[in-house]
């Protein structure tokens, strides 16, 4: 029904780029074939929103030497596969190190001697506050969705008419946090038919002049979000900027503890500063994040770079553009 209506609309339209701002949805789209399905016209292009993919380089090669200098670490299981400048964490535990992959923060509340390397947006910052509520250092690479939104609005190498926005972030901030871009933003959910509704609200509102935000993820998504999520991230984390892979630095988009003696940035500042680092020759990642190529743009995209064998942070995770689209490819 809505892929009938977005089909009618799109005649209506010229080129039209609608941004999926989540590593979730871009994973729904492509393994439903919504983006095939779509009218000439009508451009799905992936975001910045796999947390593993906005790392940066550094943040990964300060945890990996951190690590190689001793100091027992934690994270998901996903980033320690990322590649780093020399090695990544899995290699370094390899070569020795005490690295432990989680599957949730929690894992490692008993663990006072690790220090948890925190990424994500603000679906996984609550379980990080809860480490550091117990006394648990922190290494923060999270980042804050609608400052990210901001920035990629004002980048002139992307080009976005409208945003489906994500659903998981959506459930912790509230309809009410979310930026007005100027441009038609719809919060979504995960399912297939909940994505086309989502695309037609926005051919709709392109059709009609309008820059609304709509949640379309009624029943989830409140307008003022999780109020006890929140809490425990307001009380244990405050904002800074932060370097997102692909965007650069971004002012008051991410996080760091407010107790000094659980920043890990601060309580290792000299293995830290000792960290070398640099891009990963021939990876494009920076460019896919922020939807300026497609995966299969890159020259190592399913040669050299496999699930297998990840060249780049894109290619690791199942929120990753890269790794999504080699999953999904004919
Ligand atoms: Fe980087 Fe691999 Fe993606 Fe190319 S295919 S951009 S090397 S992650």
């Amino acid at each position: 029904m809505s892929l009938k209506k977005i089909n009618e609309l799109a005649t209506k339209l010229g080129s039209v780029n609608i941004m999926e701002v989540c590593g979730g949805h871009t994973n729904s789209i492509i393994r439903n074939g919504i983006r095939d399905a779509m009218p000439k016209n009508i451009n799905l292009i992936s975001g910045p929103g796999c947390p593993v993919c906005v790392t940066t380089q550094k943040e990964i090669d300060e945890m990996i030497n951190l690590a190689l200098n001793g100091v027992p670490v934690a994270t998901y299981a996903d980033m320690i596969r990322v590649p780093g400048t020399k090695m990544s964490l899995e290699e370094a535990r390899e070569n020795g190190a005490d690295i432990k992959a989680v599957y949730s923060a929690t894992e490692v509340l008993d663990d006072k001697n690790r220090v948890f390397f925190g990424i994500g947006f603000e679906t996984t910052t609550p379980m990080t506050a809860k480490l550091l509520e117990n006394d648990i250092a922190v290494y923060s690479a999270h980042k804050l969705i609608p400052p990210g939104l901001l920035a990629l609005s004002t980048d002139k190498r992307v080009n976005i008419d409208a945003l489906i926005l994500p659903g998981h972030v959506a459930v912790i901030i509230g309809e009410q946090e979310f930026p007005d871009l100027n441009v038609p933003q719809v919060i979504t959910g995960f399912e297939p038919e909940n994505i086309l509704e989502s695309i037609k609200i926005i051919l709709d509102q392109l059709v009609e002049g309008k820059k609304e935000i709509v949640n379309n993820y009624k029943g989830v998504v409140t307008k003022t979000g999780n109020g006890k999520a929140q809490k425990i991230i307001n009380e244990n984390f405050k904002v800074v900027d932060s370097d997102w892979r692909g965007l650069g630095t971004i002012p008051s988009s991410g996080l760091e503890p407010k107790d000094d003696n659980l920043n890990a940035k601060i309580k290792y500042k000299d293995i830290l500063g000792k960290t070398i680092t640099k891009e990963l020759p021939g990876c494009r990642c920076a460019e896919v994040i922020i939807g300026q190529i497609r995966p299969s743009e890159c020259q190592l995209f399913g040669k050299v770079c496999t699930p297998k064998n990840p060249r780049g942070a894109c290619m690791v995770s199942e929120e990753g553009a890269c790794q999504i689209y080699h999953a999904n490819r004919n």
